[in-house]
């Protein structure tokens, strides 16, 4: 078998047994794969401080030897370790979210240069930022358009009229885009209800490149709001829920009257 070599970026690491560990990275060529490093739980010098999450690597692999089998890796390089991401409990959260969205979102071996490009905006960008909560934002409405779900923010699904002023909206999973307020009367009461404002800064991020979307500015409020119209519109489409996000929620939302949820026992650290 042949070494190979990719570059990638960790998405979840596992311990495998007592002395191995499976990594689930994204690579501009391969996709979301899912390779064996052998021994890497013994602290194996080659895969020392390496093989963490959010980690952009250059790694040596070889190919199953099943088609349906993990590559096995034999070395791992640090091209960009983020390692503020590990130590920032909130930016951890974040990244934790941002990469749990990438593996339900994808399937084995099927490569996006589009993703990978997302990915690594996102994580560079959490790396930066003060807000990860925007950042999750954009990279979740990003993430949707790349995977083909992409909501229409321009008019009500329902009565099909424009969005416009004197009417709040849902992000409505069952439709498949926004609702207005005459069309949800009685429905989905646990969905938050964006404003106009809310609806239109996301519909403007929607049409932007990556490289201008760390300028755009959204009060807290409605941060807090289009995040979580995210998140239920996404476990919709993917019929299971998404876990990092009890824990996200909790640390973005602390001292916020809104959503009113349950933190479910999660909160800040220490
Ligand atoms: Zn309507």
């Amino acid at each position: 078998m042949n070494l190979r070599t990719t570059c990638g970026i960790v998405l979840r690491i596992v311990g495998h047994g007592e002395s191995d560990k499976l990594v689930t990275f994204y690579s501009p060529d391969l996709g979301r794969v899912t390779g064996i490093a052998k021994g890497a739980r013994k602290s194996k010098r080659r895969f020392v401080n390496k093989l963490e999450e959010f980690t952009l690597l250059q790694l040596d692999y070889r190919l199953p030897r099943r088609q349906t089998g993990l590559l096995l890796i034999s070395e791992a390089e640090v091209l960009t370790a983020h390692l503020i991401l590990r130590t920032d409990f909130r930016r951890y959260a974040a990244a934790m979210y941002i990469c749990e969205l990438l593996i339900r979102f994808t399937r084995d071996n099927d490569p996006d240069l589009k993703l990978f490009a997302l990915l690594r905006w996102a994580l560079a960008s959490l790396h930066r930022a003060k807000n990860p909560l925007k950042i999750v934002l954009l990279a979740h409405l990003h993430l949707l358009e790349v995977a083909g779900y992409r909501p229409d923010l321009h008019r009500c699904a329902s009565c099909r009229q424009a969005v416009g002023p004197g009417r709040n909206y849902q992000l409505q999973p069952v439709a498949g885009g926004l609702l207005c307020d005459l069309c949800t009367a009685g429905h989905g009461t646990h969905l938050p209800r964006m404003s106009i404002q809310t609806v239109s800064l996301l519909a403007g991020a929607q049409t932007l490149t990556l490289d201008r979307l760390d300028r755009l500015q959204f009060p807290r409020q409605v941060l807090v709001g289009a995040a979580t119209a995210l998140y239920h519109f996404s476990i919709h489409l993917l019929q299971q829920d998404l876990h990092a996000w009890t824990v996200l929620r909790a640390l973005t939302t602390e001292g916020q009257t809104y959503p009113a949820a349950g933190r479910n026992g999660i909160g800040p650290p220490g």
